[in-house]
This record gives C-alpha cells, structure tokens and sequence, in this order.
C-alpha cells in the first residue's frame, strides 16, 4: 500500500503489516463467500493483531492510530468484500460515538471490548424511516434508571452476530423538540437482552456470507448507564456518527478499487486477441487510465477527510463529498474493469462482479448519493459562504458595461424610497435579470433599519416587486414603471459599438 508523507511512522508500518496479513487470509476470504459462512476465523484473526482496536485511543486499550489508521486497515482488508465489512462494523457500531459522546466510564466500559474485537452494528433504520432518519418510530420510555425500547429496525449490517447494537430511538414527541432535532436518544443494547431478537436475515447483492437483517425490540430494557450522551443528543450523534461511517466507507472502496486495477490490468496483459495483448489495445488503456485516476483521486481524498477528522476538524463536507466520490469512482471502475475482462468479468470465479455488487451497495448504505449531496449542499453553502458572496459589479463609465468593482461599496445615509429604487434601477442595468438581495441593498446604507418599510412603500406603488419567506423580504427588484420613474429610457440604453446609425431606433 502507497502511504502518504503526513501519516505518522506507525501508520506506515500498520500499512506494510496489515497488508501482508491481508494476503495471508484472503485464499480464506474467498472460500467463506463461496461456502457463505460468516468469517468469524478471519476477524479473530484481526482481533488477536490488534487491527480492531485500530482507532481506540491507546489508553483504552486500542492503537491510538485514529481514522488514518482505521482506514489504513479498511483499505487493505476490503480486498476481501465480506472481512472488510466485518471490520467496518466493528468500527460503525459506536466507536467513534462512544469517544466522543461517552462518559469516561462508558469509555471505559466499551471501547475496550471494541479493541478486542467485539463486533458492533449501528441501528438506525426502520421500515418508514430511512433516508428520513429523524422520523425514526421506535420509542424509548424513560423507566426509572431504564429505558423501555419498543419497535423494529430494518437493514442492520452484523444483524444476531454482533454483541453490542448502536440503537438510535426517539425520547420525545413534543413538537418543539422535534423541530430542533432533540428528539432522539442514543443507546448501546446488548445481545441477548430480554425482548431483542432478530426478526429476519436478508439476502443482498454483495451480501454473501455478511448477515443484514431485521431486529424486533419488544419491551426491552436498556440501563441509564447505556444511553450515550444526553437525552435529546441522539441526532447529534447519529450525524457524527455517519460522517465517521461515510469516511469508512470511502477506505472501503479504496480496497475495492486496487483489486479491480490488480484483476484487469494483468488480465488484459495476459489475453491476446487480433495476435496482440488485449492491453494494447487503445480502448482498454483508456478504461484502466480511469481506473486509476479515480483510485488514486479517491485515496487523496479520503486520506485527506481522515486526517482532517484527526486533527478534530468538522468533516461533514469532506466525508459527504469523498463518499459520493468514491462510491461513484468504485461503480465505474468496476463496470469497466469487467468490461476490459469480457465474458470473465461477469463470472464469479474473477472478483471484479463482486466489487461491482458492492459497490452500488455503498449508493444506498450509509446514506443514499442524494442524501449525501443533500448534505453537501447545505453545507457547502455554509462553509463556503465567503467564497460563494456575489461579486460586486458597476457599469463602466466608458464601456457601459457590468464591471467588477474595486474596493468596498461607498455608504449613504438617510435611506429613502428615491435612493433604494435608484439602486434597483441601477441593478437592472448591471444584472437584469435578477433579484437583488437584502444583504446587497442593506450594505449601500450606513442605516438599514428602515430598508424594509422603504421597500414596503415601493411596493406598494407598484415601483418594486419583492419576494419574501419565512423570515420576511429576501430579494427585491424594480418593476417596469420602477425603472422609468427612477431614470429616463435613453439612461438604459447600450449598443455594441459595430451597431450604428440607423439601427439604433
Ligand atoms: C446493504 C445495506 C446495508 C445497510 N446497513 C445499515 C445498517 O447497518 N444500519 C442502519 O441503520 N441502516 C443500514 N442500511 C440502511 C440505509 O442507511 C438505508 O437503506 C438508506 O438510508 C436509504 O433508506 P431507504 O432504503 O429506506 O430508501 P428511501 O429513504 O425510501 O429512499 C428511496 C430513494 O429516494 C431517495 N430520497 C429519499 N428522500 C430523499 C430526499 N429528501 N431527497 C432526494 N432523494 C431522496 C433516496 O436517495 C433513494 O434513492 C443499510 C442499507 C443497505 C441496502
């Protein structure tokens, strides 16, 4: 494995070993898929080398090696598509939850037990409530020092082979909590609790040997002591959760992506058709020219989310924009890496049809594409809220066309109705087709606070048009009898120069 220069000297060394611990136990791997039986030998394996307590910081018992090194050792062990999942939902099923929101004796109690290998799985989805996750039904009851948890929940990765269950339900149904998203607790339900059982074991593409199904929580008790963070915190920490989650998964296509690129370029090397390697032909070295573009693209980006996570910097729009990225990069390189393979590509004794399964797998899990993008929008517009302002333009004096203008906008005072609308007059020439906002007409005056009651009046004269939401007018813009009472016709006017004469009417 490739390392990058900001890894520390033990993240380096953990890549070379668990590396070739991957080797030793993929002829394993691959017989678990064919026989569909849960690798349990394998993440024993894992277990006694430590690799499970990869993240755990060191005084719990773990590597200390952060998310760098949980993704160093999700890469290389999703060369085998059902251990490496094994291994992300040792990691999902609350480690990142437990450090973060935990008590220290939570810590203490868990994060141990993950470093040991217990597996985990994390339970947030139900038969209504999916990419909607705030409308989970399940209920939690406050019961003295318990929780009573009624409900079922649908989709869950290690579902009756996991120990310790990362359970998300909903605290509260008062209006005012739901509107701020406090209306869900976070819990730790343990296997074999009184009521939890497993109602119903899936059957999912790239779901071989891996158990996904369906749990039922009837009356079940849950201690004070487990309940993570806060009651009301249970959102809060499911999208931490997730970004976690979604940074795993990127280092899970990475795995997926390097074994593509190891099945398709030594096969076309080795199939010869028209007397020549099928490597040499054009059209093949432009898929595996993809193929590595978007490995090698996907592991600067998730190494780059993983390190900031590390360094406790927010990652929501790293680890949304890496994920959708990645899991794009992973289906892509797949369909082509079977492509190149031909009629071997689409047969399971090559893997590339595996990683294919999985890899559409990963649109869906941990958060659909859209609801990824959804998140990224949103965040987007507000992390990058400097760099998305309008930029400021006037008409050249002599040009007469829209300009960026130098320096900050020149304030007036007194706002008045004439100024205002003189203003939008002046917008129409610069933007005609736009609204201006608020914020663009407020910054023009040292005094705004009358800005709304002015436009108000313009309104009403029928001079400006406004749109208003929620929280009052947005954007105003002048209306047609506007622009002739703020400027004469002649004031608008603007012809390219090769236009003269006569054909200015
Ligand atoms: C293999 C697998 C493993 C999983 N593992 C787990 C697990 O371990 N734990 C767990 O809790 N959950 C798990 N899930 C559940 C997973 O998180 C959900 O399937 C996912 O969030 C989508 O929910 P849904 O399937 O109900 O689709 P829906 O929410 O019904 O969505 C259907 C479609 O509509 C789109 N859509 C919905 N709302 C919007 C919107 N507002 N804007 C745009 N598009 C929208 C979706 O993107 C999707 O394309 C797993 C799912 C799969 C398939």
């Amino acid at each position: 494995m490739e390392t990058f220069p900001w890894w520390s000297e033990d993240q380096k060394k953990l890549a070379k070993e668990i590396k070739a611990f991957t080797e030793e136990v993929l002829p394993r791997d691959v017989e678990a898929r064919w026989k569909r039986e849960f690798p349990w030998d394998i993440f024993k394996k894992v277990a006694e080398k430590g690799y499970t307590g990869v993240a755990v910081p060191k005084e719990y018992g773990g590597m200390g090696l952060g998310a760098t090194g949980a993704c160093i050792v999700v890469e290389a062990m999703c060369r085998m598509p059902g251990s490496g999942r094994t291994q992300v939902g040792n990691m999902i099923g609350g480690l990142r939850q437990i450090i973060e929101f935990g008590s220290e004796e939570q810590k203490k109690r868990f994060l141990p037990r993950i470093a040991k290998g217990e597996l985990g799985a994390v339970v947030i989805t139900e038969p209504v409530a999916g990419t909607d996750a705030a409308a989970i039904e399940m209920t939690a009851k406050r019961n003295g020092d318990a929780y009573i948890l009624n409900g079922k929940k649908r989709f869950i990765v290690a579902a009756g082979v996991a120990n310790r269950y990362f359970v998300y339900a909903r605290t509260s149904n008062n209006p005012d909590d739901v509107a701020k998203y406090r209306h869900l607790s976070a819990f730790v339900v343990e296997r074999g609790a009184p009521g939890f059982s497993v109602e119903k074991i899936n059957e999912i593409i790239g779901f071989e040997n891996i158990q996904n199904g369906v749990l039922d929580f009837d009356d079940v008790s849950v201690p004070l002591a487990d309940r993570i963070g806060e009651e009301g915190d249970g959102w809060k920490i499911m999208t931490a959760g997730l970004n976690f989650e979604r940074t795993l998964i990127c280092a899970m296509t990475l795995g997926w992506q390097t074994e593509l690129l190891k099945n398709a370029v030594p096969y076309a090397q080795r199939r010869v058709q028209f007397s020549k390697p099928t490597i040499d032909i054009p059209a093949n070295q432009a898929k595996i020219a993809d193929l590595i573009i978007r490995l090698r693209l996907s592991r600067i980006a998730t190494y780059y989310t993983a390190y900031l996570w590390d360094l406790g910097w927010d990652i929501t729009l790293e680890s949304n924009s890496t994920k959708v990225f990645c899991a794009e990069s992973a289906q892509k390189s797949s369909l082509e890496a079977i492509q190149v393979m031909g009629g071997d590509g689409v047969t399971p004794f090559y893997t590339p049809q595996a990683f294919m399964q999985v890899a559409k797998v990963e649109h869906i899990a941990g958060g659909t594409m859209e609801a990824c993008r959804q998140v990224i929008f949103k965040s987007g517009l507000r992390i990058m809220a400097e760099d998305l302002t309008m930029p400021r333009r006037v008409i050249h004096k002599d040009l007469g066309v829209p300009v960026p203008a130098a320096g900050p906008v020149e304030k007036q005072s007194n706002i008045s109705e004439e100024k205002v609308l003189a203003l939008l007059a002046e917008d129409y020439r610069i933007n005609p087709g736009l609204y201006m906002s608020r914020g663009d007409l407020s910054e023009h005056f040292t005094d705004s606070a009358a800005l709304d009651n002015v436009l108000i009046a313009l309104e009403e004269k029928s001079l400006a048009k406004v749109y208003r939401t929620k929280k009052g007018i947005e954007l105003a813009k002048a209306t047609y009898e506007g622009l002739k009472k703020a400027h004469p016709k002649e004031y608008y006017r603007w012809f390219p120069e090769w236009v003269d004469g006569d054909r200015k009417f």
